[in-house]
């Protein structure tokens, strides 16, 4: 089986760039040059310099010891939360704020839903001097005021977006909109493994240093560089294909990719996109998708507003057909259990996002003599006002 990416932007029957025309002329640009700007020297020295100095990387592959007794089983986290920023997003930000520069764009663009990415973007803007522009739900603004706040602090411009149900899709829409307006000095910056060819996989090159990092981590820990079980949340797949990069062609590895199931499957409060989902186009990509009988995108739900999306990446798409990749789902309440045990038992707050691949553990056999990687996404301080409410 492949699981590479081919020459049109496929993982199997899934991605491509299925975009409107007048946005052919941007992807093309990004298409033509990612790879030649990615694999420069220069281009590399800083991206590394910077994940060092201005991240904090390499993360500690901590073992978690007292976790691991609990479930009868060895449990390593690859701490994502505490790199600047909280969470895995700024490895992306960080790559392609400088894909950004190397091409000579002096504006840059994002949407974001609960305001995570539109941080990291601000930031690697404020960082890099460049314009930044967040398109953001009208409604997404209110819900995420401190986000907000940050995002001015640092420089960037909040547009709302008031068309639609005033949320992500929404902002995505506008974002297109804008770059379609302005082609040859925008940079539109997207935040997980979705989006038109080259983002999946751009992205996911970017956040694979996540799993680079966990070989010789494993290795020094455990003497074999590979895990039996890798655990990370699924969103649109950035941190879950950082974390399996590396590891993908080994098949003694068992990848556990977890969703938000929300209130349950059978709710339609849900973001449980391969239950629930079917095949089909949603930001320029092919992929799985939640839509109606009229391929209208459906509104997700979960608890977490980083697993709010209604869809996955091609990357995913794919292992979930293949059966390369395992898919669990979490709810609201298994995901916050998840998390006040965490707490409790190694003295992390988890963000709730990560409190969804850590729930995989009561729905998984573990063996005392596995070695299971989770990958903690991110940190909890954006959550506590959610966890406050359930104490
Ligand atoms: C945004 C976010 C996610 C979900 O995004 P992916 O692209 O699926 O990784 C997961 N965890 C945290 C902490 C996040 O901020």
């Amino acid at each position: 089986m492949n699981y590479k990416i081919n020459k049109e932007g496929f993982y199997g029957d899934f991605g491509g760039a299925f975009i409107p025309e007048m946005l052919y002329h941007n992807t093309h640009e990004l298409k033509e040059n990612y790879l030649k700007i990615i694999q420069k020297e220069s281009f590399q020295k800083e991206f590394k310099e910077l994940l060092k100095e201005y991240v904090g990387r390499p993360t500690p592959l901590y073992f978690a010891k007292r976790l691991s007794k609990k479930y009868n089983t060895n449990i390593f986290l690859k701490r994502e939360d505490l790199n600047h920023t909280g969470a895995h997003k700024i490895n992306n930000t960080i790559g392609q704020i400088l894909v950004a520069k190397h091409m000579g764009k002096k504006r840059i663009i994002a949407e974001t839903g609960a305001g995570q990415h539109g941080v990291a973007t601000a930031t690697v803007c404020a960082l890099m001097d460049l314009e930044c522009i967040v398109y953001m739900g009208e409604i997404d603004i209110k819900r995420q005021a401190p986000n907000v706040a940050r995002m001015k602090m640092l420089g960037a411009e909040v547009r709302p977006a008031v068309s639609g149900s005033k949320t992500l899709k929404d902002a995505t829409n506008e974002a297109i909109r804008d770059w379609i307006a302005n082609p040859t000095d925008t940079y539109y910056l997207i935040g997980s493994v979705v989006g038109p060819h080259p983002y999946p996989d751009m992205v996911a090159q970017f956040q694979s240093v996540i799993s680079k990092e966990m070989l010789s981590q494993l290795k020094e820990k455990t003497g074999r560089n590979y895990p039996d079980k890798i655990i990370a949340c699924v969103g649109g797949g950035s941190n879950a294909a950082g974390a399996f990069y590396h590891y993908i062609e080994n098949t003694k590895v068992e990848l556990i990719a977890v969703e938000a199931d929300g209130l349950g499957v059978q709710t339609n409060k849900t973001a449980a996109t391969t239950q629930v989902g079917s095949e089909g186009i949603i930001h320029g990509s092919k992929t799985l998708l939640m839509q109606n009988k009229e391929g209208q995108i459906t509104e997700p739900y979960s608890i977490s507003a980083g697993l709010d999306y209604p869809g996955i990446g091609p990357l995913h798409a794919h292992l979930f057909k293949t059966g390369r990749g395992v898919f669990l789902g979490a709810t609201d309440k298994e995901a916050l259990d998840a998390a006040f045990e965490l707490t409790k038992l190694e003295g992390i707050i988890p963000a709730l996002e990560s409190a969804h691949a850590l729930a995989a553990l009561k729905k998984i056999e573990c063996k005392p003599d596995e070695n299971i990687v989770i990958n903690l996404s991110g940190r909890g301080d954006k959550d506590m006002e959610t966890y406050i409410k359930m104490m």
